[in-house]
């Protein structure tokens, strides 16, 4: 599995990785966001929200699981699953119709959906290093291993 380490030093770090990936996706994908409370999942969201032209704020969606964004060239949805009790109400709000659309669908912990979320293109993992974050990116599908090549280059 391809995987890349990124240190992130500040806030405007992960605001610039969410940017590069919306840029760089160009299909309907699924990027996971995984990382504890305050570790950047919904910073980065919002990095990739607004590259795609969103202006203003972006809050996690921890009540209402999911916020969906018309953008171009694709639509956006911003899951946050954190208050999620059972993976069974997934299926109660037709999460299958959110992934077969023509959309990239952003995850805050998707460890909470295990079973009924489809596999991801992209895992993000963030952690604390110091003051700032670190950022494991790994590719899981063929389409998440060709969007970091694109990105990245390809790695040895
Ligand atoms: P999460 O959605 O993972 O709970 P948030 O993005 O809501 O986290 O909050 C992250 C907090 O950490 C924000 O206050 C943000 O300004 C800050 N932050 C984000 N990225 C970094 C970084 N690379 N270095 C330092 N602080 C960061
Ligand atoms: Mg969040």
């Amino acid at each position: 599995m391809k995987e890349l380490v990124l240190p992130l030093p500040d806030e405007a770090a992960t605001v610039a990785l969410g940017a590069v990936l919306a840029k760089a996706c160009d299909r309907a994908s699924v990027i996971y966001l995984y990382g504890d409370l305050g570790a950047g999942k919904t910073t980065f969201s919002r990095g990739f929200l607004q590259a795609l032209g969103h202006q203003g704020n972006v809050k996690s969606p921890t009540y209402t699981l999911v916020e969906p964004y018309a953008l171009q060239p694709l639509a956006v949805y911003h899951f946050d699953l954190y208050r999620l009790a059972d993976p069974e109400e997934l299926e109660f709000m037709g999460i299958r119709d959110y992934f077969a659309q023509d959309a990239i669908c952003l995850v805050e912990w998707p460890q909470q959906g295990t079973g009924v979320l489809p596999e991801p293109d992209l895992e993000l993992h963030l952690s604390y290093q110091d003051q700032g974050r670190e950022a494991k990116v790994q590719a899981v599908s063929a389409y998440g291993s060709q969007l970091l090549d694109r990105i990245y280059g390809p790695q040895e």
